[in-house]
């Protein structure tokens, strides 16, 4: 079978030959619907060093899939050939206390993980090639009625990502919030819908490119604007000078920082989902009195569970460009280049 693989750090991935995967006892084959190209995949190709990560090429990119079950592992039980199935990505032990309650992003015995601090498509092979192997059952969540893989694809990160950043800061986004979404990409058009669907905020977008800006109000946005100098103290009239009570940062560099910093409101929640490796100087006097600055990492099976039947009810419907397998390397350069409305998602 064919193969997007990641042969070593600082290079573009390459389309190779690889033998089909069997599945072992207690393991699973799927075939690939869908694989969403994600900005993480980016960064891995150009910004990490070897010893930066617990693991190194070479792996098949994907980490964000979703398909049909293809092969089953002796004794695999609950599962059908042809059933459609999303991937929870980020695999961990299976038996610490994080693991038992589906937080496997937060496993605390990565190294009994079949791919320690990552999962398929960060370390182990993952869903740019026309079978996947899944190490454990667990890893797969059956879709349900009225999602198909490749929608249900960029479900599995870039809205489980976003939907985990968004419903840990539920408890501040009562009616008369403002929510602000830094970077309208693949997860910010999510996180965007995601806002709409679950809270009754008003959503302020920001971002660089118009294209973006226009995705933004197509999902939902009350309000976008262009990213620059005085983003922050836009927001800040916006919001009659209070400031927004949650900003999600799907950048997270310096320059992005440093405006949620100067625009969040007392008590507020700053949230740093983008992995550009911007810093926020905290002290008593800033940011804002009793602001909470955090990042997130992904997000647990019970709120994959959640977000994908936002998808499947149609509350949620993230704007997709398919690509087939031979053109993926071409849809990351149209990503880094900034060329991409949504999530491009790529059909092997
Ligand atoms: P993307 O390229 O699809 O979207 C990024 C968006 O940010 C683009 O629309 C871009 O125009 C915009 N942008 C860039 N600089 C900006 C600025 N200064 N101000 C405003 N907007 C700006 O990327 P994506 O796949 O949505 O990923 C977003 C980030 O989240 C990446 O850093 C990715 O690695 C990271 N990520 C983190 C997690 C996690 O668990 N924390 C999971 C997935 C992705
Ligand atoms: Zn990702
Ligand atoms: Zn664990």
């Amino acid at each position: 079978m064919r193969a997007l693989r990641l042969m070593r750090w600082n290079s573009e991935p390459e389309l190779v030959e690889l033998p089909e995967p069997e599945p072992g006892p207690g393991q699973v084959v799927i075939r690939v619907g869908g694989a969403g190209a994600c900005h993480s995949d980016l960064h891995l190709m150009h910004d990490f060093q070897p010893g930066q990560m617990p693991w190194d090429p070479p792996f098949t990119l994907g980490h964000e899939n979703a398909g049909w079950v293809h092969a089953l592992g002796e004794g695999v039980t609950g599962l059908e050939i042809g059933q459609p199935v999303a991937v929870y990505g980020p695999w961990g032990c299976g038996f610490c206390e994080r693991c038992r309650v589906g937080v496997e992003t937060y496993c605390e015995n990565t190294s009994a993980s079949p791919a320690p601090g990552g999962g398929g498509g960060l370390g182990a092979d993952g869903g740019m090639s026309e079978f996947m192997l899944i190490p454990h059952p667990r890893f797969l969540v059956p879709l349900p009625d009225g999602l198909d893989p490749v929608s249900a694809a960029p479900i599995t990160d870039a809205g489980l990502t976003p939907y985990h950043a968004i419903r840990r800061s539920w408890g501040k986004l009562p009616p008369g919030s403002t929510a602000v979404v830094i970077g309208v990409g693949g997860l910010g058009h999510m996180g965007v819908q995601i806002l709409k669907a679950t809270t009754a905020a008003r959503i302020i977008a920001v971002d660089t490119r118009e294209a973006a800006l226009k995705l933004a109000l197509a999902s939902g946005a009350d309000q976008a604007l262009l990213s620059g100098k005085d983003t922050a103290a836009e927001i800040r009239s916006a919001t009659g000078g209070r400031g927004a009570d949650v900003i999600l940062d799907f950048v997270g560099s310096d320059a992005t920082l440093a405006m949620a910093g100067a625009a969040a409101r007392m008590v507020g929640d700053i949230t740093i989902v983008g992995i550009a490796g911007g810093t926020l100087p905290v002290s008593f006097f800033s940011p804002p009195y009793e602001v909470s600055v955090q990042s997130t990492y992904w997000g647990s099976r019970p709120e994959l569970i959640e977000v994908l039947d936002l998808a499947a009810r149609g509350l949620v419907s993230p704007t997709i460009v398919t690509y087939p397998l031979e053109r993926a390397v071409e849809a990351y350069r149209r990503l880094q280049a900034g060329e991409l409305s949504g999530r491009a998602v790529i059909t092997p």
